[in-house]
């Protein structure tokens, strides 16, 4: 019996040397997106969890104190920045005393330092005005070059973190950009749909999408990030679309569409719905889909 005890504590003690689990990286994202780019780069040598879904507004997630519990065992707490996560997160970073996630930290990963940042302000910016971006604009993921940033800020963290393991996570992005490059070659002729045409947006979270794909945003429905459209700026924004052409409106699932129906019913257009996040429609449950869901429904609506 005491033999049989002894064989089986030895089993389970080589099947537990076997599994990676004990090893794997803990990771914490604030946003599905960072999430998946994580896991793509990480596999099975890593744990990824997320803060915010993708159906809710990102500037305005409530951090539940569960999440505390999670960055209180994380390696690598990675956010997107430029104060989007301004409201929770230092909170958060407090309650879960973890030396190792605060700023300063081995696993503190600003995502946004990886990336050329789009408006940022020249000057001061008040919060208090409502402006939500008052450090440029956060919304970088939605163009593929920065997902590319991402992914080896990641390769980068996590070799640094568990050296033993460098390779895989070199191999694990260099396999991620390879089936990005090949989703890119499949999205050129909707690219070339979207290219020049005029569209209104309603968040500015359009902008380094339109860098990439081409399509020119001649109005907001915000008249600033953050702030919803008063009466006269929805004049102003169906005034300067006739002008340019323009006669669909781009927005998330979780904005009010009310303003853009008016707006769109003027124009003689459409209003657009297209998830910003993995997770925003349970059609796009990661990076890659994202890019090219969203890309073939523009594509379509501008045809
Ligand atoms: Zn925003």
């Amino acid at each position: 019996m005491i033999r049989r005890i002894g064989a089986l504590a030895f089993a389970l003690a080589t099947l537990g040397a076997a599994r990676p689990a004990a090893a794997q990286l803990k990771v914490v994202t604030s946003t599905p997106d960072l999430y998946d780019i994580a896991r793509q780069v990480g596999g099975n040598l890593v744990t990824v969890t997320h803060i915010g879904e993708g159906y809710q507004d990102p500037h305005f997630i409530e951090a539940k104190p569960s999440f505390v519990l999670q960055l209180r065992s994380a390696d690598v707490w990675a956010f997107v920045g430029l104060d989007l996560e301004i409201g929770w997160m230092p909170l958060l970073l407090d309650g879960a005393r973890n030396p190792r996630v605060r700023p300063g930290g081995s696993g503190y990963v600003d995502v946004s330092k990886a990336i050329p940042v789009l408006d940022v302000p020249q000057g001061n910016v008040d919060r208090s005005m409502g402006d939500v971006h008052p450090l440029g604009n956060p919304h970088y993921w939605l163009d593929p070059e920065n997902g590319r940033r991402i992914a080896r800020l990641f390769k980068d963290k996590f070799s640094q973190l568990d050296r033993k393991n460098e390779d895989r996570y070199e191999a694990n992005e260099k396999a991620f950009e390879a089936r990005l490059s090949t989703a890119e070659k499949s999205w050129a002729p909707y690219l070339a749909q979207i290219r020049g045409k005029p569209v209104i947006a309603y968040h500015t979270s359009w902008r380094y999408f339109a860098e990439y794909t081409g399509m020119k945003i001649v109005a907001y429905m915000e008249p600033k990030p953050g702030v919803p459209p008063s009466p006269s700026h929805v004049y102003e924004v169906i005034r300067d679309a006739k002008q340019a052409g323009a006669k669909v409106v781009i927005q998330e699932p979780f904005y009010d569409r009310k303003m853009s129906d008016l707006v769109a019913r003027n124009l003689g257009g459409a209003v657009l719905v297209v998830p910003p996040s993995v997770g925003g429609t349970k059609d796009v449950p990661d990076y890659i889909t994202l890019m090219t869901k969203d890309i073939q429904a523009v594509a379509a609506a501008l045809r």
